[in-house]
C-alpha cells in the first residue's frame, strides 16, 4: 500500500460520497420506447393527458339513472317507484333525456344519460314489471365518477425522473401514450476481485467463499434499469486487475467489489492511488466504510468493500440513488429496541419489522448475509445520535 501522505478526501459523508459519484456520471441522455418495454425506466419528460379520465360522467357501478331528487325520500318500508325509459351500457350510452320520475338501466362505466345526476345501485332496486323499478334507498354522491374526476385532458400527471413501475405503465397507457421518453441505460462494467472468490455451483475449498456479491449486485442494477456489462471475477493481483479494468472501456462506470480495505492484497485500492485517481476513499457509514470512488483513464470507479452486506448496503445507500437520480425511500417507525450508536459513523443496522415497530437483529456482521435476506429493512442511526426503544427512527427498505 501507498506510503504517500493522501491528497483526496477520507471519511467523506454518505450524502457526499453520493453526490461526487453522481457528479461523475455522464448524463446518458434520452430515447423513446414503447410502454410495454418501459417498466423500471426513468420517465425522461414530463408526461400529460392527451384525454380526461373519464372522457364524460360515469356510472361507478350497475343500477340505474336517475334524477337525484327522486331518491330522497326513498327507503326501505316505502320504496320509491320510477319509469324505466332505456338503457347506458358502457359503449352504448342513452341517447335520450331522463325525467322526472323517470330512469335507466345504467351499468359501470357507461356514460350519465342527459338529465340525471344520480346512480342508484342493483342492490337497492326490485322490478316492478318490466316497465318500473322499486328503489329502497337514496343515491348516494360517491357512486357517480365525475369527468375528469382522475385526470384532466392536457394536465401533466407524472414528472420528469419518476420510474415506470407497474401502476406509472398502466397511467401511461390511460393518458393516452403508446411510447414514452426514457432516460437511455447507464452501462454498468461489474467486476468481482478476490483470490478467494469463487462461482457458485462447483466445489468450495476450505478459505474460498461462493461470489456472492456480483449476484446481488447485478440483480440490485437490474433492479435500478441499468445495463449491465459483466467482467466476472478477478484474482488479488496487480496485473490482472489492470487488464481486466482496461476492458471496462465502453461502459459509462465500472462497479468493483472488494479489495479496496486496509489490507496487503487489496490490490484495486493501490491501482487507484498509484496509477489512477481518488475523488474519496472510506465513507463515515457502518457496514461499508472503506468504499473508494476513482477513475481509470477517465472511465469514473466505484470500489465497494468485499464484506457481503457491505457492498449490497453500499450499493443501496450511495450508488443506486447515484445512478437513478432518485433518493433512497424511507419509513418513519418507531424503535421497538435500542439501536447501538457510533460516534463518527452513520449506521445502517439491520432490524427486522413486526406491527409497525423496527427492532434490533441479533447479528449484525458485515459478513452475515442473511441479516439482509431476513430482515429486508436497514434503521438508520446518524452520527453521534442516541435511539432508545419508543423513539421514532427512519428504515430504510431494501
Ligand atoms: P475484501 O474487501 O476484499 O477485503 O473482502 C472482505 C471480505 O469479503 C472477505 O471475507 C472476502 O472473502 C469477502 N468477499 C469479498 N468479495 C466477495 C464476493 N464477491 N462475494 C462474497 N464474499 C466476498
Ligand atoms: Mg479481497
Amino acid at each position: 500500500m501507498t506510503s504517500r501522505r493522501p491528497d483526496f478526501p477520507m471519511f467523506v459523508s454518505v450524502s457526499e460520497a453520493r453526490k461526487m459519484l453522481a457528479a461523475l456520471l455522464p448524463d446518458p441522455g434520452q430515447e423513446e420506447v414503447p410502454l410495454a418495454g418501459a417498466r423500471g425506466r426513468a420517465l425522461a419528460a414530463p408526461l400529460a393527458a392527451l384525454v380526461s379520465h373519464p372522457t364524460a360522467t360515469e356510472s361507478a357501478l350497475d343500477g340505474i339513472a336517475a334524477q337525484e331528487e327522486d331518491t330522497l325520500s326513498a327507503a326501505p318500508a316505502s320504496p320509491v317507484r320510477l319509469r324505466v325509459v332505456g338503457e347506458s351500457r358502457a359503449g352504448a350510452p342513452f341517447e335520450g333525456t331522463v325525467g322526472p320520475g323517470e330512469c335507466v338501466r345504467i351499468y359501470t362505466g357507461a356514460p350519465l344519460p342527459q338529465g340525471a345526476d344520480a346512480i342508484c345501485p342493483v342492490e337497492q332496486l326490485t322490478d316492478d314489471g318490466e316497465e318500473h323499478v322499486l328503489l329502497a334507498r337514496p343515491a348516494s354522491p360517491g357512486d357517480v365518477r365525475p369527468e375528469g374526476g382522475d385526470f384532466r385532458v392536457g394536465e401533466t400527471v407524472l414528472e420528469a425522473g419518476v420510474p415506470l413501475t407497474p401502476p406509472r405503465v398502466a397511467l401511461a397507457a390511460a393518458l393516452g401514450h403508446a411510447r414514452v421518453p426514457v432516460r437511455r441505460r447507464l452501462r454498468v462494467a461489474l467486476l468481482s476481485t478476490g483470490d478467494e472468490v469463487v462461482e457458485p455451483g462447483g466445489p468450495l475449498s476450505p478459505g474460498q467463499v461462493y461470489d456472492s456479491n456480483r449476484y446481488g449486485l447485478h440483480a440490485m442494477l437490474e433492479e435500478c434499469g441499468c445495463e449491465v456489462v459483466p467482467l466476472g471475477h478477478a484474482p488479488d493481483s496487480p496485473q490482472a486487475l489492470q487488464e481486466v479494468v482496461g476492458r471496462a472501456g465502453g461502459a459509462d462506470v465500472l462497479l468493483t467489489s472488494g479489495g479496496v480495505s486496509m489490507g496487503r492484497y487489496d490490490f484495486m485500492r493501490d491501482l487507484l492511488i498509484e496509477h489512477g485517481r481518488v475523488a474519496f476513499w472510506k465513507v463515515r457509514m457502518r457496514p461499508g466504510g472503506p468504499a473508494l470512488l476513482g477513475g481509470w483513464n477517465g472511465l469514473p470507479v466505484f470500489g465497494l468493500p468485499g464484506n457481503p452486506v457491505s457492498s449490497l448496503v453500499v450499493f443501496h445507500v450511495i450508488v443506486r440513488p447515484a445512478l437513478t437520480g432518485q433518493p433512497v425511500q424511507t419509513l418513519r417507525l418507531r424503535a421497538g429496541t435500542p439501536f447501538r450508536t457510533l460516534p463518527d459513523k452513520t449506521a445502517f443496522w439491520r432490524a427486522t419489522i413486526r406491527d409497525g415497530q423496527v427492532y434490533d437483529y441479533p447479528k449484525q456482521g458485515s459478513g452475515v448475509l442473511r441479516s439482509l435476506s431476513d430482515t429486508g429493512a436497514l434503521v438508520v442511526v446518524p452520527e453521534g445520535v442516541r435511539v432508545e426503544a419508543g423513539d421514532d427512527v427512519d428504515v430504510v427498505l431494501l
